[in-house]
């Protein structure tokens, strides 16, 4: 029952149509080098000299079956399949919130952890969808064809947004059954169009205990030396035609083409590696005006506005675990992005990154101004984007406030997507915001109910208060009408518990009912949060529109920057990460984050039991403790450490959404699971660099000693093809 798209040749990728993707390389590049490649570009590298075995058709090939067909995204993380029935390897925190929702008081999945013993016992993940990519194809003409140089940069927007929306349903109409996406490849230059398999049943298979898979917690996250044995299994379910469907107890395992095999004697220092993945997002082909925004207003504010938000929901679950259970995703995900921004922060200052990119602009500029006529045509650039970051910063505090409102309150969210949803959805459909076009309505309504599970007003109450008590503290506040009375009270939390307590929106019965109202009739509806929201939509549309204008103008800008550094570099660049399926390759290797510090790459089970102190995070399971005392191994010994590996380090290229892509050798078989980097690599988002770029993944071996060994979870390990 695998669904299979045939390839036909107009989808094949040209060399030349490669090209716009990756530019020169060079052959004396034999480790880690920087670049998320994309896999059609594969065929432009010497993959033998970063130590890998397999061809470059092996690892992608339009035509026919090869390793990435193995290889899935699961919401924004990645995934293997180990099966072929659709057994899927991932990160523990990317199935964290399958396992938080299926979790309560009484029966708690996330602190005991979780075993399906069969099919019929595995439990439907909310929310949670599987993408395969099946091809891609060069849309950039296509989709510039759409603007022209005397469009402001809002018509700019628009035109390319609705021409990617255009080209996405017209391949959805010609390939029934696959989910089409253009991304932007290089901003304002290239754009691709990408067709996935698009699974929609996955379900939760199994999950060691939080004390495992999020062992250390947050003070171990983006740190090495690592002991966290972040993997979970899943599985992918498609109708018993083979078809795409949502979840049904009709449903079949889905087939997929390709299965990655499990190694189960993993690697060794040294050993070369790679991954294939979904990195999220960078932004190395910024400006040295955009970090300074990241690095003066954005990053900061982050910071503060998450912090706050942790310890409101810490706070409120302290003494309720079925509070901190619905709170469990948020904290967890908000604590990754308020860690990691202040490893930005400080990797920005320390590698004085900004201060390179003003040196190398300057450079640039020179070498601009150096020829009439690049001088006119690109004179400017880099000035005018400077200008527009400018702007940026000065509307940035009430905007990033604004925006955090609807989204630090979960009731307002819910208030948010109601009302866009009602204005947007009277529109047709191709000129609807994303989210309400026909062809994402279904799951935007179904991420829309698996947040509003875990709504809990007292929080909400709270969050609400601290926003508007941020409004108040804002510059130009006083400037949004709807907020003048409220931030005017002297009591702003007793103003947010009488809208908590008056509000209907915690009731799922009274959101979908709102859904299906016209803005007329929301208008009518008695409800003080959804008149607030109501009220300050006209900003919110303002707002949107500014920053449709501000991307329309960086996006032409971008373009230009692009070819001028073409020119100006004339070295190898390769697009920023987009959420699209893309290679990296590095070898297991130590490294030195500080003068007279080395760290090794392997970490091992004798540093579990050294770090457990009983105490949060450092919690070991009894099964565990019990079956290291008896010295149960099975055949997990790392050769020369004589312990079973927990956690390795490698110099590859990733960023968050390459968590759980399979980290394979140079055979191509599975020796790891992605999870992290160290704290000095969340840098790398904005730049990066050999010397402190290094990720993290779970070592094999300690996958398989958990999950076979310790929880006895025999029919997976048969499933994999693991004897033990
Ligand atoms: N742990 C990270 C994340 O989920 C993965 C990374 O960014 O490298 O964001």
């Amino acid at each position: 029952m695998t669904i299979r798209f045939s390839r036909t040749s107009h989808f094949w990728i040209s060399a030349t149509l490669v090209a716009n993707l990756f530019f020169t390389t060079s052959p004396s590049l034999t480790n880690a080098d920087e670049g998320m490649i994309p896999v059609s570009s594969l065929n432009q590298i010497d993959l033998k000299a970063r130590g890998i075995e397999l061809t470059a058709e092996e690892l992608f090939n339009a035509q026919s079956v090869s390793l990435v067909d193995g290889i899935c995204r699961v919401n924004g993380c990645t995934g293997s399949f180990v099966s072929d029935q659709g057994l899927i390897i991932t990160n523990h925190h990317c199935a964290f919130d399958a396992i938080q929702k299926a979790s309560t008081a009484e029966r708690d999945l996330l602190t005991h952890g979780f075993m399906a013993a069969n099919l019929k016992e595995e439990i439907p993940a909310p929310g949670y969808t599987v993408r395969v990519t099946e091809d891609s194809i060069d849309v950039s003409d296509k989709v510039l064809a759409a603007v022209n140089d005397k469009m402001t940069g809002a018509e700019r927007a628009k035109a390319i947004e609705q021409r990617r929306k255009e080209l996405e349903i017209q391949a959805e109409k010609e390939h029934m059954g696959l989910r089409a996406e253009v991304a932007e490849m290089f901003a304002g230059k290239s754009y691709y169009l990408f067709l996935y398999t698009y699974l929609k049943d996955v379900r939760l298979v199994f999950a060691p205990p939080a004390s495992v898979g999020n062992f250390g917690g947050e003070v171990d996250n983006w740190e090495w030396p690592r002991h966290t044995g972040d993997f979970s299994f899943m599985r992918a379910y498609t109708s018993p035609d083979g078809k795409s469907a949502t979840y049904s107890p009709e449903n079949v395992p889905y087939q997929p083409k390709r299965v990655i095999k499990v190694n189960p004697a993993g690697v060794l220092e040294n050993d070369a590696v790679f991954l294939l993945g979904y990195p999220g997002r960078t932004v190395r082909h910024q400006t040295a005006s955009f970090l300074q925004y990241e690095r003066d207003l954005r990053l900061p504010t982050i910071v503060e506005l998450y912090r706050w938000q942790i310890s409101v929901m810490n706070t409120a679950g302290e003494n309720d675990r079925a509070v901190a259970i619905k709170h469990a995703t948020r904290t967890k995900s908000l604590a990754n992005v308020e860690k990691r921004s202040r490893g930005q922060l400080q990797g920005i200052g320390r590698a004085k990154i900004v201060e390179q990119k003003i040196a190398e602009e300057e450079a640039m500029q020179k070498f601009i101004d150096a020829d009439p006529a690049r001088k006119a045509k690109y004179g400017e650039t880099l000035s005018n984007i400077a200008k527009i970051y400018q702007e940026i910063s000065t509307a940035a505090p009430l905007e990033l406030n604004l925006n955090e409102l609807r989204s630090a309150c979960r009731a307002a969210s819910y208030a948010w997507f109601i009302v866009d949803a009602a204005y947007e959805r009277q529109k047709g459909d191709i000129d609807r915001e994303q989210p309400y076009m026909e062809r994402n309505w279904e799951q935007s309504l179904a991420s829309l109910k698996v947040s509003h599970s875990d709504w809990h007003r007292p929080t909400d109450a709270i969050m609400l208060a601290g926003m508007l008590d941020r409004l108040k503290r804002t510059p130009k506040s006083n400037e949004v009408a709807p907020l003048q009375t409220i931030l005017a009270g002297n009591d702003l939390f007793a103003i947010s518990e009488d809208m908590m307590t008056a509000t209907k929106l915690g009731d799922w019965a009274f959101v979908d009912a709102c859904l299906k109202s016209t803005p007329d009739q929301l208008k009518k509806v008695d409800d003080p949060l959804l008149k607030l929201v109501l009220d300050l939509y006209p900003t919110y549309l303002r707002i949107r529109e500014k920053n449709k204008e501000r991307e329309g103008r960086l996006s032409q800008l971008s373009g230009d920057l692009i070819d001028i550094k073409r020119l100006f570099l004339a070295n190898q660049f390769v697009p920023d990460a987009n959420a699209t399926l893309r290679f990296t390759s590095g070898h297991v290797k130590q490294y030195t984050p500080a003068d007279a510090v080395i760290k090794r790459p392997i970490s091992t089970l004798q540093g579990v039991i050294e770090k457990t102190t009983g105490v949060d995070p450092f919690i070991t399971p009894e099964p565990l403790l019990k079956k290291y005392a008896a010295k149960e191994f099975g055949p997990y010994l790392h050769p020369e450490l004589k312990q079973v590996p927990v956690a390795i380090l490698y110099d590859t290229d990733t960023t968050g959404g390459n968590s759980g892509s399979p980290v394979l050798n140079a055979k191509g078989e599975l020796v790891g699971v992605n999870f992290d980097r160290c704290f000095e690599a969340t840098i790398n988002d904005f730049a990066w660099n050999a010397d402190y770029s290094r990720s993290i993944g779970v070592d094999i071996r300690y996958v398989l000693w958990i999950t076979g060994i310790v929880y006895g979870a025999d029919h997976l390990m048969k499933e994999m093809g693991v004897n033990q």
